[in-house]
């Protein structure tokens, strides 16, 4: 069976990917080691901005829609709420992730894909400039490798591409609760402090009804225990609610790999790093990672030139924008990871909420360094920093 690529993974980013390669008319398949789609857990929380960048049509938004959101509550150690909004307007959606990748699915197969589901792929050789994947059931040939196999990449692995203690993880875990009483199921809830979620944040994210995604990413602790501690703590929610599904997975939070191409091969998004390290956020990150790398690949396969040369041109274009904000958070959480709670609630007090969603997202970094620099311990232990 040979292809002008195989793509491995059929999360937000491989589904993109291959659909804009189907879409120029090239012979794709993508390979899934899982029965279903999105059985990893997510938040699944996104701006609505990735309807745009994933170029979905506004008609088909009601097919994954959970819950509009419009503001976003931030805590401080201390309990000090800081409210995120826009003046009323839609900041972003929760969304049930299995049928938004139902939907990518649907554009990527009505542009030619093919989809192998329950095939994971296990192996890779290479002649000259063809390679072979080989997977549970199949041996694929293919002029070009995605892999977009998340943060326990194969593909980044037995390519060479990631090096050895390159990428670093946050474990994280998710409860869905049923009946989960909010004050506002219009805003998505975020816990910080050491006491909550050491080296990470807990997150409540209301779904349709009172069906809630809560969860937690922390480092060097259980992350189960602080999770169930943080729902005993907090029985203003919790009080009349219970758990009706829960999975864990982790995420990504080194930045982008140093290297994301070589000769035929790419890597798109987790695979490849490409998540905001401060947030956790991946699927804005990982479709733009999927559209820019099929733009450079449908060129690279036209011309027949499949080196890695031609293919770096995506990774120096994801760098512009993308790599640019995912570098600005990185700096963020090194400096963050470092400070008390104390230091905490006074860097809530000095930050407007919109700034700290910008630090946590890798935007207008220098802006917020100023504001910080008046600080005579945060300019030391943050500001500086984040000006390097
Ligand atoms: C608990 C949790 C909560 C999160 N919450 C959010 C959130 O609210 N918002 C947000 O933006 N991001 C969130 N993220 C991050 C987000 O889920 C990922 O960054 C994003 O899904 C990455 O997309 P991807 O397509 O690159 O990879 P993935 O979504 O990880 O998809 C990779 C695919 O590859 C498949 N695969 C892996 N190995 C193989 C193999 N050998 N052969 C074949 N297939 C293979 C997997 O089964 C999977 O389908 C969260 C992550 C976790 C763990």
């Amino acid at each position: 069976m040979k292809y002008d690529a195989i793509v491995i993974g059929a999360g937000p980013a491989g589904l993109i990917f291959a659909r804009y390669l189907g879409e120029a008319g090239f012979k794709v398949a993508i390979v899934e080691k899982n029965n279903e789609l999105a059985v990893k857990p997510c938040g699944e929380g996104i701006s609505s901005r990735v309807i745009e960048t994933a170029e979905i049509s506004r008609s088909e938004v009601y097919r994954f829609l959970s819950r509009e959101i419009k503001r976003a509550y931030i805590f401080a150690p201390n309990g000090k709420r800081l409210t995120v909004e826009e003046s009323g307007r839609t900041m972003g959606y929760i969304i049930d992730k299995r049928n938004f990748l139902k939907v990518l699915s649907e554009y990527a197969v009505s542009s030619g894909v093919e989809i192998y589901i329950s095939e994971p792929a296990k192996n890779f050789s290479r002649k000259n400039n063809t390679l072979n994947v080989y997977t549970r059931s199949h041996v694929f040939k293919t002029r070009l490798l995605i892999g977009a196999d998340g943060y326990l990449s194969v593909v980044a692995k037995k390519m060479g591409l990631e090096k050895r203690g390159e990428r670093r993880v946050i474990p994280s875990i998710q409860y869905v609760m049923s009946n989960v009483e909010l004050d506002d199921y219009e805003a998505t809830y975020f816990f910080t402090g050491n006491n909550v979620a050491p080296l990470g944040y807990a997150w409540i994210f209301p779904k349709d009804g009172k069906i809630a995604n809560v969860g937690l990413g922390v480092q060097k602790v259980s992350p189960r225990t602080y999770l169930n501690k943080f729902i005993r703590d907090n029985r203003k929610y919790f009080s009349k609610s219970q758990p009706i599904e829960f999975k864990g997975a982790a995420v990504t939070i080194s930045g982008v790999l140093e290297k994301i191409v070589d000769d035929n091969v790419m890597l798109i998004g987790e695979a490849a790093g490409q998540v905001i390290p401060l947030t956790g956020g991946g699927i804005h990150t990982s479709i733009a990672g999927g559209k820019i790398a099929a733009e450079i690949a449908i060129k690279a396969l036209e011309e027949d030139d499949l080196s890695k040369e031609k293919l770096s041109m995506y990774k120096r274009k994801y760098d512009l924008y993308w790599g640019k904000r995912i570098r600005d958070s990185l700096k963020g959480l090194r400096a963050i990871e470092k400070l008390s709670d104390e230091e905490l609630n006074a860097l809530a007090e000095i930050l407007s909420p919109q700034d700290i969603v910008n630090l946590a997202n890798g935007e207008k970094i220098s802006e917020i360094a100023k504001k910080i620099l008046k600080h005579p311990i945060l300019s030391i232990k943050l500001a500086r920093k984040l000006l390097i």
